[in-house]
């Protein structure tokens, strides 16, 4: 059951037996699977040049573009670490996880370059390999205004040469392929270090081995037995440089020899300009995407039929939405879930009618869950009631990097993992998520659950959005619900509406205390909401008057 070969084994094997197929698309320009495997070996032997070995922790700074696939799977030919990071991050950001990981050599997209030279972050590298999008990939030229890279704009000037003391992606790849004896990495050797999307707090360095992430791609193959070898199209919209984006697409999708069609950001038009040369069969994302891809395929009449494989993950997937893409779609949509920690998948719906709409379904192969008792992990909880998720699975990480106190409370005996997620599981054995064990709500010695109460709210009909939070309170100690919400445009929501609203839906205790009118929700690069950030921001605002 256990995979017995590295990612450098899935990747070689995909090259030879994909040879002329489609690997990569980006904007129009494909990459062939020889072509593609040939750039790897290259990568390899230029990064090989530069000094890296194996153990060593390189850094990616990319969006989903062509030579991110390479890179990465050039990193790991060496045995080297591949290290992921959202190009968006700010200085400061890119200085704490540089300062965590301590990679020296750098792949990053060239207008993230002055980025990591520049004060605050100024951080000690002994190679850069900038990856100009621009020059390389001419047709993206006009589309770049439209990527939420905002930065590209500004330095489109200085994008045309590299900046001083860099190297340019096509000079690293001017080397020869690597020596054919030069030793590949071990199954256990640790293959990448993957952050964490830090909605609770800091970012954390979970520690993947090559096992762990062949393991997670061989599952999700069992999921989707139907998917075909050499068949399926991949839309690589949501970012390989997060747990989910790179399971899907840059090991799956290469493990299937899939045709990549690579997105660097979501953007409706192009999907749908996309879709009518290779429509997708394999459209992985999540609620607000297939919400807005939906909605605009029916207004422009074009057809999804081609999607057969379609799952959420990353937050609670609303019926509606559900509704709304398999008009649209040709296969059901159907609701997983993962952390990075698990390399990501931990359990997903069937791709049949026995899915269970508002549940993330049933363990995946080779994958055990219990349900304890969230202050005593020894202990289970009856089925039915609410406790927090544990699993063991060989897609479980290793620990964090350099972290021992948060490896110790996260990874248990026997290898459970503690998800932080509360959960229940109905008698046919279906999971439904509550919500975190850090977001409980503790308010005079009940527990309340924000997802629900937000629940309540997202349905008033002059809502938009709601986060709803635990305030520390002052006089009596413990917590107190309260609720941000974003008002629909142009109504007029009022403290005495809003709680008579909750008023005749939930129980006392349930029903927030404060409401606060804002103009959006800070949001993760997948949109969760960030709710560490609602509770600082609320901090200093003054609530809807009582009344
Ligand atoms: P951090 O650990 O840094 O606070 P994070 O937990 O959001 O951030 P990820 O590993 O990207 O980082 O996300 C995993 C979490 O996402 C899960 O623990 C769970 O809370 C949430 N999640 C994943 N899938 C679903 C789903 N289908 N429905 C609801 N929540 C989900
Ligand atoms: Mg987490």
């Amino acid at each position: 059951e256990l995979p017995t070969e590295s990612l450098v084994s899935l990747y070689q094997r995909s090259v030879r037996e994909g040879g002329a197929a489609v690997a990569l698309e980006f904007f129009g320009r494909e990459t062939t699977y020889t072509e593609f495997g040939d750039q790897v070996e290259r990568a390899a032997e230029g990064l090989r040049r530069l000094g890296v070995k194996a153990g060593d922790r390189v850094a990616l700074i990319l969006p989903n573009c062509p030579q991110h696939v390479v890179a990465f799977y050039a990193v790991m030919r060496l045995g080297a670490v591949v290290v992921e990071h959202n190009p968006l991050y700010t200085a400061r950001e890119l200085r704490h996880l540089f300062e965590d990981h301590g990679a020296r050599v750098v792949i990053a997209m060239d207008a993230t370059v002055s980025k990591l030279r520049e004060q605050p972050a100024d951080i000690e590298l002994d190679h850069i390999v900038a990856v100009n999008l621009l020059k390389a990939f001419p047709l993206a030229k006009q589309l770049a205004l439209k990527l939420p890279l905002k930065k590209l704009r500004a330095t489109r000037a200085k994008l045309t040469q590299p900046a001083p003391g860099t190297m340019s992606w096509e000079e690293l790849l001017s080397a020869p392929p690597i020596d054919a004896g030069h030793p590949a990495p071990s199954v256990h050797d640790l293959a990448v270090i993957q952050y964490t999307s830090g909605t609770t707090g800091q970012p954390k360095g979970a520690m993947l081995t090559h096992s762990n992430l062949f393991a997670n791609a061989r599952q999700g193959e069992a999921w989707m037995h139907g998917a075909e070898y050499r068949k399926e199209v991949f839309y690589a919209i949501l970012p390989m440089f997060h747990a989910f984006g790179m399971t899907l697409f840059v090991t799956y999708g290469i493990l299937k020899q899939g045709r990549l069609v690579l997105f660097p950001s979501f953007d409706v038009d192009l999907v749908l300009e996309a879709a009518k040369k290779h429509p997708p069969t394999v459209y992985c994302a999540v609620p607000p995407i297939y919400e807005t891809t939906a909605r605009e395929a029916k207004k422009r009449g074009i057809s999804l039929r081609s999607a057969k494989y379609c799952i959420s993950g990353a937050m609670a997937l609303p019926d509606s939405t559900v509704e709304l893409w398999e008009s649209v779609s040709g296969g059901l949509l159907v609701e997983g879930y993962g952390m990075t920690e698990a390399s990501p998948v931990c359990l997903g719906n069937p791709f049949a009618e026995s899915r269970r709409t508002g549940t993330i379904g049933v363990p995946f192969p080779s994958t055990w869950m219990k349900v304890v008792d969230t202050e005593d992990p020894t202990r289970e909880v009856e089925r039915g009631e609410r406790g927090e998720l544990l699993i063991r699975g060989p897609q479980v990480f290793q620990g964090y990097w350099h972290n021992d106190v948060e490896t110790e409370r996260t990874l248990l005996p026997g290898g459970w993992l503690r998800t932080g997620d509360v959960v229940t599981v109905d008698e046919d054995g279906f999971t439904t998520i509550v919500d975190r064990v850090k977001e409980l709500i503790i308010t005079g010695g009940f527990n309340v659950a924000p997802s629900e109460v937000e629940l309540v709210l997202r349905a008033h009909p002059d809502v938009v959005d709601v986060a709803v939070v635990g305030m520390p309170n002052q006089e009596v100690g413990g917590e107190r619900v309260v609720a941000a919400v974003v008002a629909e445009p142009g109504k007029v929501v009022t403290h005495a509406a809003l709680r008579a609203w909750c008023k005749e839906r939930l129980t006392g205790y349930k029903v927030p205390r404060e409401f606060y009118v804002v103009d959006e929700l800070p949001k993760s690069m997948l949109g969760k909401v960030l709710r560490k950030q609602v509770r600082d921001e609320l901090d200093a605002k003054t609530p809807l008057v009582h009344g």
